[in-house]
């Protein structure tokens, strides 16, 4: 008996830096890429203003302009062997500059990513939308995850894109409108999160848990809004790999390098979504991001 090939469909995923797609997503994209889909990743800023771990690299971002330009070379090949570990089919690099951290002066620099014309990134996107023709998008909630300026613009203009490419009124210089039909928020699960904590905690690390006005409402995604967990327990090492060749941001052989490889089978076997678009009422809690397609 011959079975019916199982259709293919294409994941299209926003992220704000370099190590995001690895962090948030590594398993997901490197799962889908396994079965066969067609991956698509989109990374907005080129990273700029990222915390330089290696030493090696002598670079003071934040303080010299010329530091600045060289860590964005030096992210930009790393996510390009990130997206490879990965399986990433297509990689778009938009390359605008990082805004910094929360509260920065950096976030009001003209150039900041945060500072960009929405309508404008947002046009640019839809034509990769229209061009890739995602089933499913991913990308991070208002709050861009946890309020990293960089991150909730990417949640704005994504969103503003997806509506753009469907809008038939529209022209633009990638085919016809194009309609999303599932879209993700990529979700770290509160019970995740303070499990996290406690095992740090365990470790002697030093957390937020003792702080006085720790406050675990605080933390990560309430779990009841969370609809899809995908297993990715199967490609946890290529997602660990592929973090950790963001040499710039990850020492590998350090504490974090070690505690993943560790508690990553027990901690981390599940990466979390939130569907916010579905063209059919979901089964949740869902284990597959094409359910119902
Ligand atoms: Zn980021």
């Amino acid at each position: 008996m011959r079975h019916a090939p199982r259709p293919t469909y294409t994941l299209l995923a926003v992220h704000a830096h370099p190590d995001d797609e690895s962090s948030g997503t590594g398993g997901l994209l490197r799962l889908t890429a396994e079965q066969g889909h067609t991956t698509v990743l989109v990374t907005c800023t080129n990273g700029d203003l990222g915390d330089v771990k290696d030493p090696r690299l002598r670079l003071k971002p934040r303080e010299h302009a010329a530091d600045r330009q060289r860590l964005a070379e030096v992210r930009h090949a790393e996510l390009h062997r990130a997206a490879a570990i990965l399986g990433v089919t297509h990689l778009y690099a938009l390359g605008y500059h990082d805004s910094g951290m929360d509260g920065w002066d950096t976030n009001n620099a003209p150039e900041a990513f945060a500072q960009a014309d929405v309508e404008g990134v947002a046009a640019h996107l839809a034509q990769l939308l229209r061009q890739h023709r995602p089933d499913v998008v991913v990308t991070y909630d208002e709050q861009g995850g946890y309020g990293h300026p960089d991150h909730i613009m990417t949640h704005r203009v994504t969103m503003a894109a997806i509506a753009l490419a469907a809008d038939a009124e529209r022209v633009l210089d990638a085919g016809p409108p194009w309609q999303v039909r599932k879209v993700y928020y990529t979700a770290w699960a509160r019970s995740e999160a303070l499990r996290t904590l406690k095992l740090l905690h365990r470790f002697g690390r030093k957390t937020s848990l003792r702080d006085p006005d720790f406050d675990p409402q605080q933390l990560g995604c309430p779990d009841e809004l969370i609809t899809t967990r995908v297993n990715v327990r199967s490609v946890l090492r290529q997602k660990w790999r592929a973090l950790f060749t963001h040499r710039s941001q990850m020492r590998q052989g350090d504490f974090f390098w070690w505690f993943v490889r560790l508690a990553g089978p027990w901690l981390y076997r599940y990466e979390s979504f939130r569907c916010v678009v579905s063209p059919a009422p979901l089964h949740t809690p869902e284990s597959d991001i094409f359910a119902g397609l």
